[in-house]
């Protein structure tokens, strides 16, 4: 007879292993049980670096509603473990004024905090320089400044709510790749590693092996994988990107094009990016060989309007985003299921894995989001 539980979590990624704490937090000892196909803190998901951007800043208030919760998850973590996760160095979006989409979202963004009262400033290129002197842009570029924003240690994250829900009488299986998922009235099936398990209910938290393990429940969902990279430069002008002196960046540039970057942190370089920018593959096509032509395009941004931050390429980790059409989250039942959740981060989930966490575990436990999570709704892809 196989071994059941109120709940199984398929991947232990910051949204799987946030899951399998949550969950665990509310059933109790003997309830959750989380399977991760390869060791755990393992580099070939989308979770395992040393920092990702945590922020207010958010053009609609479906999310800047839900961003302080995101916070006080990982607040509550840190608590718990004793460990510091979050680091506040503040945030910069900031937009050339040849950049219109990028300047409505500047603005975009000032209204959806004004609206959910969080603290930022708008300010223009100027006033940007005055305060951080690193920057080169023009007087008239727009920015808003969160104070709140900063680095999100994902990796750390991700290991401490895995061994807290250890402690909280989780278990966490590495090694295991799901290979089936049979869903009947009584329960769900899942098998691993020659073993199999039921359950109540399962929670996908495959992030970019999502669409695998939906073909096994023999349906889909509209997701579509990019392999995307950041790059690790070693600045020789260390002490201007100290997260005391320097914030997290986002820029909608002149050649129309996303990059974003963080201070030292990890790395004794500063990390830099483009957002969105790289070729769709499928869980089969997908590398781990940086595009060069994509390090060079980030490396010559940062010549034009940081160049105190160029310095040799130390490293680029390439991960995968998981894009629904509407770049939107999924935090949903499955089309058609009422036992089996999905989520999908959609390259930003990082900074909200913990509240998605909470958000799978109260629709799996009570059917029920404990926080506004409409806009997540899978149902919104699928036609009819
Ligand atoms: C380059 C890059 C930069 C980013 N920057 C930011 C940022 O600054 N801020 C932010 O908030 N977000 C950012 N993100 C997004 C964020 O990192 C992701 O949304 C998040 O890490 C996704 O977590 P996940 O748990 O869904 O996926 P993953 O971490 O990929 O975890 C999925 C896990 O499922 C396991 N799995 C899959 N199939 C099976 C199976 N059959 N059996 C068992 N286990 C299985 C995998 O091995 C994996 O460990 C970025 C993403 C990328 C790629």
């Amino acid at each position: 007879m196989p071994q059941r539980y109120r709940v199984i979590v398929i991947g232990c990624g910051a949204i799987g292993a946030a899951t399998a704490y949550w969950a665990s937090r509310r059933l109790g000892p003997g309830a959750v049980l989380a399977l991760e196909q390869y060791e755990l803190g393992h580099d070939r998901g989308s979770s395992e670096d040393h920092s990702r951007l945590i922020r207010h800043i958010y053009d609609r208030t479906d999310y800047t509603s839900l961003t302080p919760a995101a916070y006080q998850s990982w607040s509550a973590i840190e608590q718990e473990s004793g460990l510091r996760l979050v680091y506040r160095t503040g945030g910069l979006m900031m937009a050339s004024p040849d950049n219109a989409a990028g300047t409505g979202y500047v603005h975009r963004a000032a209204d959806a905090m004004a609206a959910s009262g969080l603290p930022f400033e708008l300010i223009d290129g100027a006033r940007v320089r005055e305060r951080w002197p690193q920057w080169r842009i023009g007087d008239s570029w727009a920015a808003v400044f969160d104070p709140e924003s900063g680095i999100l240690d994902i990796r750390r994250a991700t290991a401490a709510h895995l061994a807290l829900a250890r402690a909280r009488g989780a278990e966490i299986r590495p090694d295991a790749p799901v290979s089936a998922i049979t869903e009947k009235p009584g329960g769900i099936t899942v098998t691993a590693a020659g073993q199999t398990w039921t359950a109540d209910r399962l929670v996908l938290a495959g992030g970019a092996w999502n669409p695998v393990l939906l073909e096994m429940m023999g349906t889909s969902l509209p997701i579509t994988l990019t392999q995307e990279q950041v790059t690790y430069f070693a600045t020789p002008n260390v002490r201007d990107f100290t997260p005391d002196r320097f914030t997290v960046f986002g820029v909608y540039a002149e050649d129309g094009l996303t990059y974003y970057g963080v201070p030292v942190y990890g790395e004794v370089a500063v990390k830099a990016g483009l957002d969105g920018a790289g070729p769709v593959v499928t869980p089969e096509t997908r590398t781990d060989d940086p595009d060069p032509g994509r390090v060079h395009r980030v490396r010559e941004f940062l010549r034009r309007r940081l160049p105190g931050a160029v310095g040799p390429e130390l490293r680029t980790r390439v991960c995968c985003y998981d894009l629904p059409p509407d770049r939107d989250f999924i935090a949903d039942y499955v089309p058609g299921s009422s036992r089996v959740l999905v989520c999908a981060g959609a390259g930003h989930a990082a900074k909200f894995a913990g509240l998605l966490g909470r958000v799978l575990t109260g629709l799996a436990v009570d059917d029920a989001s404990p926080f506004p999570a409409e806009a997540f709704r899978s149902g919104r892809l699928t036609p009819g």
